[in-house]
């Protein structure tokens, strides 16, 4: 699970937790972006994204941190990430992508984006205002949607598609930063440890 996480959320947190259910996961690496290639630098430092991401997953032992791409120099791109797990885990075990329909429907834009496939499979969460639908991707992606998308993802290591309901929460890190910088409060959007630091760090002000 790979994200900005500037800052991490409730929407985060519950695509994780319902991929972990439905998809059959025994685990989700939290992988906060360093310096993510193809976005705007985010609001607040690399260091204190990661922070707030151990925050949010402490005491669940099913989900992990992953500090890699925020100590690497170099932009941070997943599919050289899926290379590095893939080389851990071995060429036999299965390993999952998770993201939100909007991001599904940017991989195109991704650094050697096709790659993906080869290393991992993809979990694909609905999120409000982005329907998972062929409509509107790209005709490479729409087509590859097509040719891997499967009901449950098979014991193969890699190469299928699963999109998955997950339960709406319509937050996101752009919305959060908004309330925060005009002084109003996103309690109740993200885990109160989380809005501790924010404000002990005086972030997104
Ligand atoms: P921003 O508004 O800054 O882009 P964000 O809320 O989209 O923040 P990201 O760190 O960009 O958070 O997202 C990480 C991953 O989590 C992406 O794959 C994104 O699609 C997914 N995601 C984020 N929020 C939700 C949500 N509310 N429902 C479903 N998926 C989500
Ligand atoms: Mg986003």
């Amino acid at each position: 699970m790979g994200g900005t996480f500037d800052p991490v959320h409730l929407g985060h947190l519950r695509l994780a937790e319902e991929a972990r259910r439905i998809l059959g996961l025994v685990r989700v690496l939290w992988i906060p972006a360093g310096r993510p290639p193809h976005r705007e630098t985010p609001a607040a430092p690399a260091e204190d994204r990661l922070a707030m991401t151990a925050l949010a997953i402490e005491g669940n032992p099913a989900f992990l941190l992953d500090d890699t791409e925020v100590r690497a120099q170099a932009p941070s791109y997943t599919v050289a990430t899926l290379e590095r797990l893939r080389g851990i885990l071995g060429p036999d075990r299965p390993l999952v992508l998770l993201m939100g329909a909007d991001a599904f429907r940017g991989l195109p834009t991704w650094h050697r984006w096709m790659e993906v496939f080869r290393l991992a499979h993809l979990g694909v969460a609905t999120r409000p205002g982005h329907p998972i639908a062929d409509i509107g991707m790209s005709p490479e992606l729409a087509g590859e949607w097509r040719a891997r998308r499967v009901a449950e993802l098979p014991a193969a290591p890699s190469g299928s598609i699963a999109d998955f309901p997950m339960t709406a929460l319509d937050i996101s890190g752009t919305a959060l930063r908004r309330l925060l910088a005009d002084g109003a409060s996103p309690r109740y959007l993200m885990p109160d440890g989380v809005l501790d630091y924010i404000r002990s760090h005086s972030l997104y002000r």
